[in-house]
């Protein structure tokens, strides 16, 4: 098999496995019990959570909260920060191109009263900074954008964006950073809240944290027995965030080293792609290099994923866990994409260990899948 839906999730790497099966195994007791075993394990999940400080290279306004993915981490963070910053202003700021755990959560604000206001976006899906400029006013009291984009790879302008906000001290700036993650290095110190999946970064899935600074000021919206600074309430799932601690340092400890490969195999499946004529590839140039987005115009993207699993090669026609949302169509709309280049586009997302022989076998598999779907043209026309 050939795994090129990375961007979906990740294999989980065998120290993570290991971790959890022997927490799950030796230390199933509840951190909020107040015997021996219990104090045990908060000991446990506060080192974990000290090391990921360390990991991310967080100065000391930060916590890490425990959630159970970037979904609730983006949720917390938004509804979260819109309701406590309500007193200041009642303006939202977000692009078309982000994730349905954002743009639906920032939605639903609005429908709560909120104005929200889109970003607009360059021709080759990058957050527009003139706007931003432009939209920015003393009203805005949040400007939530994603670090890579989970469709097409682009890498945003966070520096920047964090740069321009310095003038507005009461904006919060919530970035979602699940893409790019352990790939694409980010001072998480340059914002105020910061969401990650363990699962896209070979950790386990219904695992996650959020980054946040401020966390005194920021209301709730789980309420029960007040874990997790009170925000974030429930039974502290142990096993799973000591095994996120794991993901985090293999990642953080082999950034450099996966980030080569990445460029080198992610920049040899681009050029190979490049030389076929009808094929557009959507990902620009300077993307990250682990996510190609491409169209075969006139072929629909699940055809071409059914095509490649017969080869044993599993890819995406989109993003995984927002297909149901059709994501990546406003995605791709907000770029001015003809719908014809929508509906053929597929997703290659690679991730470290993805070997010379795996890729020529892909290459054979996409030469034949070419051929195949050419013909079918040929045919319909
Ligand atoms: N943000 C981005 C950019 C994503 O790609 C995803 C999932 O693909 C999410 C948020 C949500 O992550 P999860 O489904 O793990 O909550």
């Amino acid at each position: 098999m050939i795994y090129l839906d990375n961007a979906a999730t990740t294999k989980p790497h065998e120290d993570v496995i290991k971790s959890y099966t022997q927490m799950n195994q030796h230390y199933f007791f509840n951190p909020n019990s107040p015997h021996g075993a219990g104090i045990k394990i908060a000991h446990l999940i506060d080192k974990a959570r000290k090391n990921i400080k360390q990991y991310l290279n967080l100065n000391d306004k930060f916590d890490v909260i425990f959630t159970s993915g970037a979904t609730e981490s983006n949720n917390i963070a938004l509804q979260g920060m819109a309701q406590t910053k309500k007193r200041f202003g009642n303006t939202i700021l977000t692009t078309k191109m982000e994730h349905p755990s954002v743009l639906e959560t920032v939605r639903a604000l609005e429908e709560q009263g909120f104005n929200l206001k889109y970003i607009n976006t360059t021709a080759d899906g990058k957050l527009d900074l003139n706007s931003l400029e432009k939209l920015l006013n003393d009203d805005v009291i949040l400007v939530t954008c994603m670090h890579v984009n989970n469709i097409m790879g682009q890498v945003q302008p966070i520096e920047e964006i964090s740069k321009m906000l310095e003038a507005y001290p009461k904006v919060h700036f919530h970035v979602d950073g699940v893409q790019g993650f352990g790939k694409i290095p980010l001072d998480i110190n340059l914002m105020d809240s910061y969401s990650l999946s363990a699962h896209k970064f070979h950790g386990l899935k219904g695992s996650g944290i959020l980054v946040l600074n401020q966390l005194r000021s920021i209301k709730p919206i789980i309420f029960g027995g007040g874990q997790e600074y009170g925000i974030r309430s429930g039974t502290v799932n142990a096993p799973v965030n000591v095994s996120l601690a794991k993901a985090m340092r293999f990642m953080q400890e082999n950034c450099e080293q996966h980030r080569k490969v990445l460029y080198a195999k992610g920049s040899e499946i681009r050029s190979f792609i490049e030389n076929y004529e009808g094929i557009v590839i959507n990902s620009p140039t300077d993307a990250a290099p682990y996510i190609l987005n491409i169209s075969f115009p006139g072929v629909k993207g699940e055809v071409l994923v059914n095509a490649f699993s017969k080869f044993d090669i599993y890819l995406s026609t989109t993003s995984a866990c927002s297909s149901k949302k059709s994501s990546h169509n406003e995605t791709l709309k907000a770029m001015g994409m003809s719908n014809s280049r929508i509906e053929g586009s597929i997703r290659i997302s690679i991730t470290y260990d993805i070997t010379e022989e795996q890729i020529e076998t892909f290459k054979e598999a996409f030469n034949k899948v070419y051929i195949e779907v050419k013909e079918l043209l040929k045919n319909e026309l």
